[in-house]
């Protein structure tokens, strides 16, 4: 990722807007602006996705549904370069691992820290775990607001909410509304 490239845009941004840079309010935005995407923001794109700890299912070890709610998602729309916020709700029913629970979140935060859509921020998260954890089945749903709604076009905030699910989460019912009805906004999909 090159910082020098991306504090010299925000600078031509600043210029663009018809703003004297040597202002001292402006002075350090353009630096402090690229810094903050490098290290945070768009840190996804250059640090490696997350070790995840496995542990293997014990023999007699219930092999039910293991979801994690409330997991914070911070990302930035890639059409308007805005954020969107909210929560997502991860569940799996595992075949023969199983993960340590913060893993789930470390993962949506991976994929969300850089420019996103949500439809595929969703689909990134359940293919990540899928490829990981090989489950019986996984199922990812986010409810965000969108700032590019909020501040700009219809100009309210809203939520949407997008999910994935795959394979048992998926083609059982039973299974399908348990995990549903823990995802807020979701029940009753
Ligand atoms: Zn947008």
């Amino acid at each position: 990722m090159d910082v020098a490239k991306i504090e010299e845009g925000f600078r031509k941004v600043l210029e663009g807007l018809g703003l004297d840079i040597r202002d001292p309010a402006l002075r350090e935005s353009a630096r402090l602006t690229a810094q903050a995407w490098h290290d945070e923001l768009a840190a996804g794109l250059r640090l490696p996705p997350p070790a995840m700890k496995l542990f293997p299912v014990e023999e007699g070890q219930s092999r039910g549904l293991v979801a994690l709610q409330d997991i914070p998602v911070k990302s930035i729309c890639a059409h308007h370069l805005l954020p969107f916020v909210g929560v997502a709700t991860v569940g799996y029913v595992p075949e023969a691992s199983l993960c340590g629970i913060s893993n789930l979140s470390r993962v949506v935060d991976h994929c969300a820290r850089r420019l996103q859509v949500q439809e595929a921020l969703t689909d990134e998260i359940v293919r990540t775990l899928q490829r990981v954890l090989r489950p019986r089945g996984v199922g990812v749903v986010i409810q965000a607001t969108h700032f590019c709604m909020h501040l700009r076009g219809v100009n309210h905030p809203g939520q949407m909410i997008t999910s994935a699910l795959k394979g048992c989460l998926q083609d059982d019912d039973a299974l399908r509304r348990e995990f549903m009805a823990l995802a807020p906004g979701a029940a009753g999909r």
